[in-house]
């Protein structure tokens, strides 16, 4: 995709028919937050809450996202900018399809491009296995930092899944402590 500005990139996201997720979405899910981010948090796509609002993360899994984000004095509306894989819900929350991560992708790398964070968090297997590598064992891989052409990669569990259980709270603590640690290392207007 050409070098777009956010207005532009934002309008053709927001009018896109590029794959069949756009058959039965009511909104385009763009993506919030801080343009001057210097960390992202990249989830896999929008769910019911998220396809009616028109905004990613902002059920009960948004909630504790934000809940995980304050415990770093990280906030939506400031210092960080939240997207996803795809811009459409997948039906009945299924998993996207590969073909419709291809379909979407550009957007978000145009997102990526325009922001240039330092650092991207993946939120869950989909996104980790899109951005950081192929076969990313989230169980194991959570929490393990990836440096790719200049930016430091991680994935967290999703929160979603922290939710269905609640024992991976600890490693989810123990990975946004990490987090914090490289905010200090690599960011200068974060903190
Ligand atoms: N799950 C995601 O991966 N993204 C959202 O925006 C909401 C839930
Ligand atoms: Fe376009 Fe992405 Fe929505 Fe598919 S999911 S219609 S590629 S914006």
């Amino acid at each position: 995709m050409a070098r777009m500005n956010w207005e532009t990139l934002e309008r053709t996201c927001k009018s896109c028919q590029k794959c069949a997720l756009a058959d039965t979405r009511h909104n385009v899910v763009f993506g919030t937050g801080a343009r001057n981010a210097e960390v992202m948090f990249i989830g896999e796509g929008p769910g019911e809450n998220e396809d009616l609002q028109g905004e990613p993360f902002v059920g009960r899994a948004g909630k504790l996202l934000d809940d995980m984000l304050e415990v770093i004095d990280l906030d939506r509306r400031t210092n960080v900018y939240i997207a996803n894989i795809v811009k459409c819900r997948p039906p009945q929350n299924r998993d996207p399809l590969n073909t419709e991560q291809d379909a979407c992708i550009d957007y978000l790398r145009s997102q990526v491009a325009l922001i240039r964070p330092k650092i991207i968090v993946c939120l869950g297997r989909v996104a980790a296995m899109r951005l950081i590598k192929e076969d990313f064992k989230i169980t194991r891989e959570h929490g393990q930092w990836f440096e790719k052409s200049g930016v430091w990669m991680t994935a967290i569990l999703h929160p979603a899944a922290i939710l269905r259980d609640p024992g991976k709270r600890p490693d989810t603590f123990e990975d946004l402590k990490k987090l914090q640690a490289k905010i200090r290392e690599v960011c200068t207007h974060t903190h």
